[in-house]
């Protein structure tokens, strides 16, 4: 077998990581966690309890009044370590998210990476964003200054066990609030690592919180009223509701969720390049992230693009090339998927339904090849549903305004793509899109930082995006400051 993935020799039993010290949380229920790759149990997870949940939040609340007034620039030190342990912990972190997440370890790899980058965009921080002053009138002065929140949270998917974390604490941290992150418990390994870092670098007890758990965890969350800002990502319904429940009870919400993205191509596209970055999108992960292709517009005559696609999806090798599903019911929800389309008319031109790496050790892991169904119409199931595996669904359209068209009627709003050589119609997409992320010529077209991440529509509730100059906006305050050092009256209506 040529892929090589690491898994855990023994079980891992996670734990909470409260006031910096790791603890079994009272009276909870325990899941077992599933390595995609073989099916086999990693690890266990508690589900932690309301109470429990309390005391976790209530650990940070005692870190807040220190944590708020240490300097940004002693702040910043402490998260230049964490970056430092986080780099040199990439084979482990990579590694174990690949074990627990199905993906392959170039794939978590890259999730540890963009961590890092987040990182470098959080240490800049100090000397990106110095405030502002200004003598607004005779001998008065504004300034704005930011403060942090205190309490955050982060709720996280199971798809990017490190990345998706690390879009969300190291700003968060850095900016002088307690996070509390509370991972899928899906995934649940890495997350305790990361805690293990930040423990590691140094920073004050509480400071940041790992907190594992379900559905129950994250209600307790919501309800908290020392908790003061959340932030989530993962599917439509459940980022919907978070919003909804949480800006409720009065707490600055983001809730990314789920996406359905589309990939324009025309008959100018490069035939090579354009089928390679068709095959990485919708196969990249097992077709397991927001940002994948799921639904090809096809504009005109491109079959010998097609036939391309076909071709390399045929060739992909399962392992090495591409992961594993998360779970078996994800995996029969995928499987349900592709006979719905089938019997509504789709043909399937490549079936990964019962394919599996060769091996005893990936023989009872969740695996489906790349699928690929042409005639899919844009009214079918597989044109509109989220599917989240390794299925591209081909609509053929005749012209770039009908590729659009069915774009702009996705409910969703993550990301669209379009092939071409041809800077006009480019243009034309990147302007009549419906999204919050649009790719020329790229397959997964996901913003580096300084660049915000974030979608539109049902892809995201909330103002405002999770990384970049908007993440600093979501995790602080702005307290606006107005000085007068002087008995002059004249020259001002201010009082
Ligand atoms: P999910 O919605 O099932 O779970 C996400 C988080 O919510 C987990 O921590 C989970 O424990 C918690 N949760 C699950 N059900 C809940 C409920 N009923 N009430 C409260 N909390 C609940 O998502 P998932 O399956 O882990 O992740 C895949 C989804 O995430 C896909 O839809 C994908 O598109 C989306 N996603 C979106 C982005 C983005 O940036 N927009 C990024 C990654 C993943």
């Amino acid at each position: 077998m040529s892929f090589i993935v690491k898994l855990p020799e023994s079980v891992v039993s996670c734990r909470n990581l409260v006031g910096g010290e790791w603890v079994v949380p009272r009276e909870a229920s325990h899941l077992d966690v599933h390595s995609p790759y073989t099916g086999g149990i990693i690890g266990q997870v508690p589900l932690t309890a309301p109470d429990g949940v309390a005391q976790v939040v209530e650990a940070a609340k005692a870190a807040v009044p220190g944590w708020r007034a240490t300097p940004l620039r002693e702040r910043t030190a402490l998260m230049a370590r964490f970056r430092a342990l986080l780099e040199a912990n990439m084979e482990r972190l990579a590694h174990l998210a690949a074990s627990e997440a199905g993906k392959t370890v170039a794939e978590a790899r890259a999730g540890v990476l963009k961590g890092l980058e987040v990182c470098d965009f959080a240490l800049s921080v100090q000397n990106l964003d110095t405030g502002g002053a200004m003598e607004v009138s005779r001998g008065i002065t504004c300034e704005f200054r930011r403060e942090p929140l205190g309490v955050v949270a982060g709720i996280t998917p199971f798809n990017f066990p490190a990345m998706v974390p690390l879009w969300m604490f190291p700003l968060a941290v850095t900016l002088g609030n307690a996070f509390v992150l509370k991972p899928s418990e899906k995934v649940p390994l890495t997350a305790c690592v990361l805690g293990e870092l930040m423990v590691e670098a140094g920073f004050p007890r509480g400071v940041f919180s790992v907190v594992h758990g379900g559905r129950e965890t994250v209600q307790a969350l919501v309800e908290n009223p020392d908790v003061r800002a959340l932030a989530f990502v993962g599917s439509t319904a459940v980022a919907r509701r978070v919003y909804a429940d949480a800006s409720a009870q009065g707490k600055r919400v983001l809730a990314l969720g789920g996406a359905k993205n589309h990939l324009i191509v025309v008959p100018d596209a490069d035939e090579s390049f354009t089928a390679q970055s068709v095959l990485d999108s919708f196969t990249g992960c097992a077709g397991q992230r927001c940002m994948a292709a799921s639904v090809l517009l096809a504009v005109g005559d491109v079959q010998r693009i097609l036939d391309d696609v076909v071709e390399r999806a045929s060739r992909l090798e399962l392992g090495g090339g591409m992961g594993a599903i998360i779970d078996r019911a994800s995996l029969e929800r995928l499987e349900a998927g592709i006979a719905t389309a089938e019997r509504a008319g789709a043909r399937v031109l490549v079936d990964g339904r019962g394919k599996k790496p060769a091996g005893e050790p990936w023989a009872g892991g969740y695996w489906l090849g790349p699928t690929i169904l042409d005639g899919v119409r844009p009214e079918m199931e597989a044109a509109q549903r989220e599917l989240f595996g390794p299925v591209l669904s081909i609509v053929r359209v005749p012209t770039l305004s009908a590729a659009l068209e069915v774009e702009n009627a996705s409910p969703y709003g993550n990301a669209a793509s379009v092939f071409t050589t041809n800077g006009a119609v480019a243009q034309a997409v990147v302007e009549g899109s419906r999204v919050g992320m649009v790719g020329v010529n790229v397959g997964v077209p996901v913003p580096r930082e300084p660049f915000s991440f974030g979608g539109v529509a049902d892809s995201k509730f909330g103002h405002g995006d999770i990384t970049g100059a908007s993440g600093v906006d979501f995790w602080t305050d702005l307290k606006k400051v107005t000085r007068k050092w002087t008995a002059r009256t004249d020259g001002s209506w201010m009082s």
